[in-house]
């Protein structure tokens, strides 16, 4: 019984200093009599664990707010800087890491391009970037967070599969933390960006209902993946592949996608599948905007591009008009599904299709509302997330941040 006191005790502190850290991060400067009534914890123990974190360094005092009558309170803060976290985008054309703040503020930056490397040599690279960040200060490192493409186990941060970079069973999680003594995080990056909208994202148009605490992230570039978070919390799934939509199959007789099925979600919906149906427009109406883009782009030696399709949107072109529309519906598609089973009600759009803009949302939206029950059609909404840096740099540090510092939920909502 005292060993399970003892735990609960831990657990219970943890929790503390969870809630006052997370008050002091949406709400600071503020009073501790404001943390406590936020936060729904006695005057007593905001104060203890207050002075902990001002020893820690974590948080300090800023000066006197205004006075309510009596004297007037003193105000303590977040110091920002008083941690720093490495994260890193394992991006399909180049690897970004960076050094951010508890805000996920990039504080300095590094990337290479890795089109065509290898399992080994990509994995040389990752090091190279992290010892060329570490080397400038590593006295208050948290810790490093990876986003990458494919399937990873959350608990060990071993790499399943990711197929661009040929890594199979890596377990890059345990490779990082014997090499740099620090807690590492691994996730996909569809998560990653999930889990940085949900921290750094505009909570205000949110607060004080449930609906913050769940949301759905997808990612639709040369992949798709969605990243689901349920309660404040990454959901993974039994396998770590919850949100791996993008290799559903939607089309009886498509074709063939990269993980070697036919008609997955990918091969109809992501940016190869609308420059390649594009493509074929284009040759099928040379005279349209886009078969004229097709052959200046040719005389240049290369193919179309998303850019491309996007500026024969723009020129009005029914060809480019009715590629994109059909790739929007397909995704509209799969969200009618995500929609149906976790009736979560925002749904945040990112990745290079994205910029396709109206006309794609459009179709996206329509086709999800279509095939949506009505109720729930009516609630959800479907956005793309607002600029906010490298969503998956800022993710892989959020991973830290949430992990090491528990600064996952909101406070009790009741408390608002
Ligand atoms: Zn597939």
């Amino acid at each position: 019984m005292a060993l399970r006191s003892k735990a609960t005790h831990q657990q219970t502190r943890a929790h503390n200093v969870a809630l006052v850290l997370r008050t002091l991060y949406d709400h600071g400067p503020i009073s501790r009599a404001e943390v406590s009534r936020m936060s729904g914890l006695t005057r007593t123990t905001v104060g203890d664990v207050m002075a902990e974190l001002v020893e820690d360094g974590l948080a300090r005092d800023v000066g006197r707010g205004p006075s309510t009558g009596g004297k007037a309170p003193t105000l303590v803060e977040l110091v920002d800087g008083a941690r720093h976290v490495i994260g890193i985008d394992l991006g399909e054309f180049a690897f970004r890491a960076a050094v951010v703040d508890l805000r996920g503020r990039e504080l300095r930056t590094t990337e290479r391009a890795v089109g065509g490397l290898n399992g080994d040599e990509a994995l040389e690279v990752v090091y190279g970037l992290i010892d060329e960040l570490v080397n400038g200060g590593r006295g208050t490192l948290l810790g490093i967070g990876v986003g990458t493409p494919g399937i990873v186990d959350p608990q060990t941060g071993t790499i399943r599969w990711a197929v661009n970079l040929d890594w199979r069973d890596l377990p890059l999680g345990k490779l990082l933390a014997e090499r740099y003594g620090v807690r590492v995080e691994v996730a996909n990056d569809s998560r990653a960006a999930a889990l940085a909208i949900l921290l750094f994202g505009d909570r205000a148009a949110a607060v004080g209902s449930s609906a913050q605490m769940n949301l759905v992230a997808i990612k639709v570039g040369r992949g798709i993946g969605a990243g689901i978070v349920l309660g404040g919390e990454l959901f993974h799934g039994d396998g770590a592949g919850a949100g791996e939509i993008g290799h559903t199959v939607v089309e009886d007789d498509g074709s063939q996608c990269r993980c070697g099925r036919f008609g997955c979600l990918e091969t109809v919906a992501s940016s190869l599948a609308i420059v390649e149906r594009a493509t074929e427009a284009a040759r099928e109406h040379p005279d349209s905007a886009l078969g004229r883009r097709l052959a200046a782009a040719e005389l240049g030696g290369r193919g179309l591009g998303l850019d491309d399709v996007r500026a024969a949107l723009a020129a009005g072109d029914e060809a480019a008009a009715a590629v994109v529309a059909a790739a929007g519906r397909y995704l509209g598609r799969a969200i009618a599904g995500l929609v149906g089973v976790l009736d979560v009600e925002r749904i945040y759009l990112h990745g290079s299709v994205t910029e396709l803009g109206e006309p794609w949302l459009r179709a996206v939206r329509d086709e999800a509302g279509r095939r949506s029950l009505g109720p729930l059609a009516r609630e959800a909404s479907i956005e793309l997330v607002p600029p906010m840096g490298d969503l998956v740099v800022r993710g892989a540090s959020a991973l830290l941040l949430t992990s090491e510092l528990g600064l996952r939920s909101a406070p009790a909502a009741s408390a608002r």
